[in-house]
């Protein structure tokens, strides 16, 4: 049984179903892709928020062009930062940094970074808050200029309350001697914020996770949308039954070894409420940031050359716009193209509740002042939201995220991963290793398997304490 049909439930199922093992999928939405969902409209279309399909694991990639054939395209990327009407290129680069923010800045923030390097190497204070994790490597005036700001709008709470393990796992880059390195040729290698190629399939990243359903249900596979985990039911340290709401009506099926790729704290709410009262509250204390988006249809060949444009200024309602015909030609009709900002709140806020029109004029004026303008040539446009677009790391969320871990553990039979279901910022491809690992796993330990297979670990190149949040 696995729970949620995003990028990491489906790779489990795949895992699963490949093998001959009996495998239904449960997934709340009317499709499935989770966050890696495609949305097309009148020949447009939209990725929540663009994505891109990068992994080191070779195997893995080798299982995915496999299965989609010519459809996956190879896209270059190209990325920018605007910046106070300048443009910044994005990985940050040493030659725009030490032209573009002029003498003065430029030698404040050289000092500022070798106060930072003294804090961190000297006085050995230690990253706690992302504020931390930055300064201690750009030092504080590159933090202000970009990503403070970046990252307040993205969180919507202080850098300060944000746990440096965001940094560390977000931006890929260790410092500015490390920019300076890379602009001098003396370094090699391709962290992920350096990926320069990418890839993408023709019709939108959804298209990867359709053909994974369509494979799985050809291994006789089941998956069942519409389909809202409610509760599920233990005994004897195992999950037995999993119940959920469909149309209206409640269903529950039975299981033998459970695959949870749904949000970690509504997965504790699942449970009887007497077994779960002791860590009730660290399920409240693990919260997601939401993001809507804004898909305009624009009626003009190109709009600009970059896949991604930063906008960390906080005037600016959006913190990236992309244009998703440089990921692939066919998001959009012939000689024309689209828009698509992210812009981030918490489910139910205002900007989450804001009328779509309302949203559509802000967005319009805010791509005006950044030099973007499409007024007269905007055919149509419409929202898609997500509740769960990033795992809020506070400073304490670790405390609360192993207490719901630990507890999980006393069940033998289930398994928690996924960026949901483990609570880890992991990207797309880590999803999927953890779902095919999880599945493994299953198929390794399970007792109730009768056909031992080895975890594949060579294969896939994992290494399940990196990956898993495991229990059982
Ligand atoms: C704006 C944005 C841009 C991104 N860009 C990239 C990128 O370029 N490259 C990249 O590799 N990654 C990117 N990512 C990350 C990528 O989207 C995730 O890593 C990936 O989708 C995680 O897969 P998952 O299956 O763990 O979670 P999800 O995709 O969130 O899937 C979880 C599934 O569980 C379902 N579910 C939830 N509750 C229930 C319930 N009660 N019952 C049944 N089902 C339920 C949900 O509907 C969903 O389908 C991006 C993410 C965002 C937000």
């Amino acid at each position: 049984m696995v729970l949620g049909g995003g990028p990491c439930g489906l790779s489990a199922a795949w895992e699963l179903s490949g093998k001959g093992y009996d495998v239904t999928v449960l997934e709340k939405n009317s499709g499935v892709g989770g966050l890696c969902m495609t949305r097309e409209y009148l020949g447009y279309r939209f990725d929540l928020g663009g994505h891109r399909f990068i992994s080191a694991n070779k195997a893995l990639v080798g299982r995915v062009r496999r299965m989609m054939g010519d459809e996956l395209l190879t896209a270059e990327r190209k990325s920018v930062i605007l910046q106070k009407g300048k443009t910044f290129q994005y990985p940050l680069c040493a030659r725009d940094l030490f032209t573009k923010i002029g003498f003065r800045t430029g030698l404040r923030a050289f000092l500022s970074y070798i106060k930072g390097m003294v804090a961190a190497g000297v006085l050995q204070k230690k990253d706690v808050s992302f504020d931390d994790w930055v300064t201690h490597r750009f030092g504080r005036i590159l933090y202000e200029l970009f990503f403070g700001p970046y990252t307040e709008k993205v969180w919507g709470i202080s850098p300060k309350l944000i746990s440096s393990d965001w940094a560390s796992q977000r931006i890929s880059l260790l410092n500015l001697s490390e920019v300076f390195f890379r602009l001098m040729r003396l370094k090699r290698g391709t962290p992920r914020t350096y990926a320069r190629t990418y890839f993408y399939p023709r019709k939108g990243i959804g298209q990867i996770f359709d053909v994974m359903g369509s494979v799985i249900q050809q291994n006789g596979g089941r998956i069942v949308l519409n389909a809202d985990v409610s509760d599920v039911e233990v005994s004897d340290g195992k999950v037995k039954k999993i119940r959920y709401k469909y149309q209206g009506s409640r269903r529950e099926i039975d299981c033998d070894a459970v695959v949870s790729t749904i949000p970690l704290p509504d997965l504790i709410k699942t449970f009887p409420d007497d077994l779960v009262k002791e860590v009730k509250q660290h399920a409240n204390s693990l919260t997601y940031r939401a993001i809507r988006f804004m898909n305009i249809f624009v009626d003009l060949p190109d709009v600009s050359g970059n896949t991604w444009m930063y906008v960390s200024e906080k005037k600016y309602i959006m913190t990236r716009i992309q244009e998703p015909k440089r990921r692939s030609p066919f998001n959009a009709p012939d000689g024309k193209t689209s828009l698509m900002l992210e812009i981030p709140c918490n489910a139910n806020d205002a900007l989450w509740n804001c009328d779509d029109a309302e949203l559509f004029e802000r967005c319009l004026a805010d791509l005006c002042e950044l030099g973007i303008d499409v007024r007269g040539k905007v055919t149509g446009y419409f929202t898609s939201r997500v509740s769960h677009g990033y795992p809020v790391y506070k400073l304490d969320y670790r405390r609360h995220q192993e207490k719901l871990l630990s507890f999980l553990e006393q069940f033998e039979n289930l398994i928690a991963c996924g960026r949901q279901g483990a609570f880890r910022y992991i990207f797309m491809d880590t999803a999927m290793e953890m779902g095919i690992a999880a599945a493994q796993r299953l198929v390794y330990e399970n007792p109730y398997n009768k056909e031992q297979i080895p975890f594949m670990r060579s294969e896939a190149g994992l290494l399940e304490k990196d990956f898993m949040a495991v229990s059982g």
